[in-house]
């Protein structure tokens, strides 16, 4: 059989790629983002009591009514906007589907999106199976801050959506204020769609307020965002997440939605519903995490690796260029093999593989899992 890919030049995710040789070499994971430590048990307990009370058949498409109305007080509470729980909230299973959805549902062959690299890599795909092409504009390789001048000269009227992260992937820069105006600025009176992936929205540090798209009524109004229950209370294997956006373009996402997925996992949305009724269960977040970067730093500060600076999510940078010249995805597999360290190096996130000796460390792991990390870092 002849087979004609559709993606021709796509493998497996770098983060299956190096938690499987992880496991292979008995390394220290902090490639894949995800936390080696539970969720609240209380969280569980939810969960628990709602499949016994019978909740275990299809929740209504757009998710169950409890959990929209928690997303939009959530919101509403954070960022001052209002979304309408009825029409404008769709409850999803995880992020990746939601935006794969978004592209699904508003982007047409011959379209353009705009991504900024390095980027997280379930986006270009998703583009390019819509038969449209993603055009990427760099973020400075040092500070991850947006060229606002190279992006005005890439956007034309075949510009259909702009996709900006923040707080971001892989790098933990995050957006300012006056990003979020020269976004507006941007795609005013344009029929340009921002779809916003804030995953890591309740993880922005330093006192920092986290840059939500819902800030500014004029963007959100041509905007779609993204968040994922995921990072916010250490589920990432449940794959829940959601989109908010107005009404008229929630009709289209819902029209793609409910012949992707239909609907999502019924007792964990009636448990989310509960659980995230108390803000402590994701306003502390950010403090945990900082805290987690501060004891990563000051574990490794010693090292003869050099930390780039994490405003948000819980990923670190560091460059090895004192250590090694070798091509960062050879150094990673290397570490892992050899000295038993697992991390995602930053040339898989660009479209060019540009290779600035930089790898990604997940510090979402216990503090002893971290101090085990530093042990074998600060040897290098
Ligand atoms: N966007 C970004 C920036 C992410 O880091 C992730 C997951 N780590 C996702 C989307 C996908 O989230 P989910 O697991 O809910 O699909
Ligand atoms: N988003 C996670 C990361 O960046 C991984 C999610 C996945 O494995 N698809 O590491």
């Amino acid at each position: 059989m002849q087979i004609s890919s559709k993606l021709p030049n796509v493998g497996t995710t770098i983060f299956t790629v190096m938690s499987g040789l992880a496991k292979e070499h008995n390394a220290i994971n902090l490639s894949q983002g995800f936390p080696d430590f539970g969720c609240d048990p209380k969280l569980l307990e939810l969960v628990q009591k709602y499949m016994n009370a019978g909740f275990n058949q299809y929740a209504p498409m757009p998710g169950v009514i409890q959990l929209r109305e928690c997303i939009s007080k959530i919101i509403s509470d954070c960022y001052a906007y209002n979304y309408n729980p009825d029409t404008e909230i769709t409850v999803t299973s995880g992020a990746t589907q939601a935006i794969y959805t978004a592209i699904a549902a508003f982007i047409h062959a011959g379209d353009e999106v705009m991504v900024f690299e390095p980027a997280y890599d379930c986006y270009v795909p998703a583009i390019e199976l819509h038969g449209a092409k993603a055009i990427i504009s760099q973020l400075d390789p040092l500070n991850f801050s947006i060229n606002w001048n190279d992006v005005h000269s890439k956007i034309n009227s075949k510009t259909k959506m702009i996709i900006i992260n923040s707080p971001h992937n892989p790098s933990g820069a995050v957006i300012s204020p006056n990003d979020l105006l020269e976004l507006e600025k941007l795609v005013a009176g344009k029929n340009i769609i921002v779809l916003s992936d804030e995953v890591y929205e309740h993880m922005a540090f330093d006192g920092q307020p986290h840059q939500s798209i819902a800030r500014n009524k004029t963007l959100a109004a041509q905007s779609i965002l993204v968040s994922s229950f995921g990072k916010t209370v250490h589920t990432t294997g449940w794959k829940i997440g959601y989109v908010a956006a107005p009404k008229e373009l929630m009709i289209e996402f819902r029209k793609v939605h409910q012949f992707l997925v239909f609907a999502v996992n019924h007792p964990f949305q009636l448990a989310f519903a509960d659980f995230l009724s108390d803000p402590k269960n994701y306003s502390e977040l950010k403090h945990f995490y900082q805290a987690k970067r501060d004891l990563f730093l000051k574990l490794t500060k010693n090292s003869k690796l050099q930390p780039l600076k994490t405003s948000g999510t819980y990923f670190q940078l560091m460059s090895y260029s004192n250590i090694s010249q070798e091509a960062d995805t050879d150094f990673a597999i290397r570490l892992t093999k050899e000295k038993k360290l697992a991390t995602i190096p930053l040339s898989v996130f660009y479209t060019n593989k540009y290779d600035n000796k930089v790898l990604r460390f997940c510090f979402a792991k216990k503090d002893e899992t971290l101090e085990q990390a530093a042990e074998i870092i600060n040897k290098l």
